[in-house]
Formats: structure tokens, sequence, C-alpha cells
């Protein structure tokens, strides 16, 4: 969480600008709701499902190691619950995408899963761990 106060950045010919609390990137006062973006809106509302995607794929790999499965139907789950909320902020489908290739990066990262860039290529690399 930032703690610099948000202002008012410049006047551009669509409008005010307005810096995002949390990225402190400029946006149209209109795109804005309590003051953040929709990328960190959306960052926000996944934090939870965020969570469990990371104690899910730790979890896999213990199991692995141990020469056991977990269930694919769950990680399956996962993802379903995060385009879920992910949609409740961002309708637009495109921008859903973008940002659920964001959203499980950010959740896969803390793992030490690689990523070569997309997304997809992750989720079936932390498949094949099983
Ligand atoms: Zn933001």
């Amino acid at each position: 969480m930032s703690i610099l106060v948000p202002q008012a950045t410049a006047a551009g010919p669509r409008g005010l600008y307005v810096a995002c609390r949390e990225c402190l990137k400029d946006f149209r006062s209109s795109e804005l709701v309590g003051r953040l973006c929709v990328t960190c809106r959306v960052h926000q509302r996944c934090a939870e499902v965020r969570g469990e995607l990371e104690t899910f794929i730790r979890k896999q790999r213990r199991y692995a190691a141990a020469g056991a499965a977990v269930k694919p139907e769950q990680l399956e789950r996962l993802k379903r619950r995060l385009i879920r909320r992910i949609q409740e902020v961002a309708p637009d489908p495109r921008m859903g995408m973008e940002l659920f290739e964001k959203e499980l990066q950010a959740a896969l990262a803390p793992t030490g899963v690689v990523s070569r860039g997309r997304v997809l290529e992750v989720v079936q690399a932390s498949q094949l761990l099983r």
C-alpha cells in the first residue's frame, strides 16, 4: 500500500488525469474507483485466490516429490474462481484475459515455477510437475 497522497497530475485533452493510489500510474479520473485503477482493483480482488493457487502449487510439488498426485480438478476450480473474480471487476474479455495471465503469474512467481512469458505454458509446466 502506498502512503503517498494521490494528486491530480495533469489535465489532458480528455479530462483530468489522476494517479492510482496503488501503482501511481496516471489514469483519467473516470477510470478510477476508490482511487484505484482496474488492474489494482483486480489484484486486490484476487488476493485470496492467488494465495490458494500458490498453496496448491506447493502442495502439488510436495506430492510429486513423494510420488503421489493431486487432483487436477482442484487447479481448474481455482483458475475458474480467479476468472470469476476478474470478471467481477473487469468485464471486458480481452482485458480479462490479460489480467488473468498477470494474476496467475503473480500467484505462481513465489513458487519458483519457471515462466517463459506465457502463463498457459506455466500452467502446463505446473501440471507436468504432478
Ligand atoms: Zn493501479
